[in-house]
């Protein structure tokens, strides 16, 4: 058997069921219907209900932050975040290279610009050491702010991602962004259910971002939070996420250009009924993940990514990995699997290679560019396991 067929094979086996397989399907086990229904039956449907509260109070009990605002998606989260972080135009927002398009659309819509940096191939999280090297070769602290002296530019934010929702080394990353006086804004979109060091991701910044798009660990339909401990700064949030209206009976005032950008109560409740299911889901993910290991364990050529040590991940997708030696066969391998009707996905065009984004800074991005090559998503939706009873 080539070690195309193999891979085919021992995927086939951990889905254990013949037939199409998408890569990432929702599961529907709890109240989603009837807190939907509940919606409807009293009209409560937009942006304003006790269902957003719930949620809301859910993501704070779940990831230990002090408060979250729930959003239309976690791009929208995303923006929100960056702005209230103080990005703004002509400023530049470190962030990795590799990651979903998102990060470095929402440093756009704040007229700033994105600057990518490596990741380590650990964690496919940002090279904190690297990050170092580079800033001490381009940036400059000058009253407190941090420069880019090749363009002149502040450097407003660092973004740091959890691929596939395998915690990077963020206390290192902490480090350096206090060394240089750089905000994090945490990218933790795809990490719901992890944590670095019994501390849950999305806690380290200083403003923080979930989403609950359909094909991530838990789904609101389409659906983001920002996280933060800042009382003031999450007022704020909450307050431009809302048309920044000012209270008041019947007026309609507005204090500042808003955005209308709140989760509505419909999508909230199922929400709601998913983080109900949370725990369960991140088992299932977990028994999944290693059916992968196990199964990948004996075939030379191909390792599954695994979550970094002290850190446990919520494995939102699957990645097999191919040895450099064999990253050749890279497309024929998706396209058996895709054929086999495996539904498999290539790890993202890293953003440095898209014309939008060609001419940004960047730090030299060769593990990138390495990993971009060799990483394909697997099947990892948390059906294809028994429940907890299983
Ligand atoms: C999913 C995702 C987002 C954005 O989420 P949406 O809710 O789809 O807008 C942002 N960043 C990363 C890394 C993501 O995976």
């Amino acid at each position: 058997m080539t070690l195309i067929d193999q891979i085919v094979a021992r995927v086939r086996d951990v889905v254990a069921k013949p037939g199409e397989v998408l890569l990432h399907m929702p599961l529907f086990a709890g109240n989603e219907s009837k807190y939907v229904q509940q919606c409807i039956e009293t009209g409560w449907v937009s942006s304003a209900g006790a269902f957003v509260t719930q949620f809301e109070q859910k993501l704070c009990a779940i990831t230990g932050s002090r408060y979250a605002v729930a959003t239309v998606n976690g791009t929208a989260a995303l923006h929100m975040a960056l702005m209230l972080a103080g990005v703004e135009r002509d400023t530049e927002v470190l962030m990795p290279s590799l990651t979903f398009v998102a990060t470095a659309n929402a440093a756009s819509y704040c007229g700033a610009i994105p600057h990518f940096c490596d990741v380590e191939s650990k964690t496919l999280g940002v090279d904190s050491y690297r990050l170092d090297e580079h800033l001490s070769q381009i940036a400059k602290v000058r009253d407190g702010v941090c420069f880019n002296t090749n363009t002149s530019r502040r450097i407003a934010a660092i973004v740091p991602m959890h691929t596939f929702g395998h915690p990077v080394n963020i206390d290192a990353l902490v480090e350096v962004a206090a060394k240089w006086n750089i905000p994090i804004v945490e990218d933790a979109a795809e990490s719901l259910g992890s944590f670095y060091h019994n501390k849950h991701t999305g806690t380290f910044g200083k403003l923080n971002v979930l989403s609950f798009n359909g094909n991530k660990t838990i789904t609101t339909g389409a659906g983001g939070a920002i996280l933060t401990d800042d009382a003031s700064l999450a007022a704020r949030a909450k307050h431009l996420t809302t048309t920044a209206k000012e209270p008041h009976p019947f007026e309609y005032v507005h204090d500042a250009i808003g955005y209308n950008y709140r989760l509505p109560n419909l999508n909230a409740a199922m929400g709601v009924a998913q983080l109900e299911k949370l725990d369960d889901i991140l088992r299932r993910k977990r028994r999944l993940a290693l059916r992968y290991i196990e199964m990948m364990r004996d075939i030379p050529g191909v390792k599954v990514f695994t979550e970094p040590t002290d850190c446990r991940s919520n494995y939102w997708l699957n990645t097999l990995i191919l040895d450099k030696a064999d990253m050749a066969v890279r497309d024929q391998l998706l396209t058996a699997l895709n054929a086999a009707g495996l539904q498999s996905r290539p790890i993202w065009r890293p953003m440095h290679q898209l014309a939008m984004f060609k001419e940004c800074p960047a730090m030299s991005l060769h593990v990138t560019e390495g990993i971009a090559q060799r990483a394909v998503n697997v099947p990892s939706s948390p059906g294809l396991v028994g429940g907890d009873n299983a």
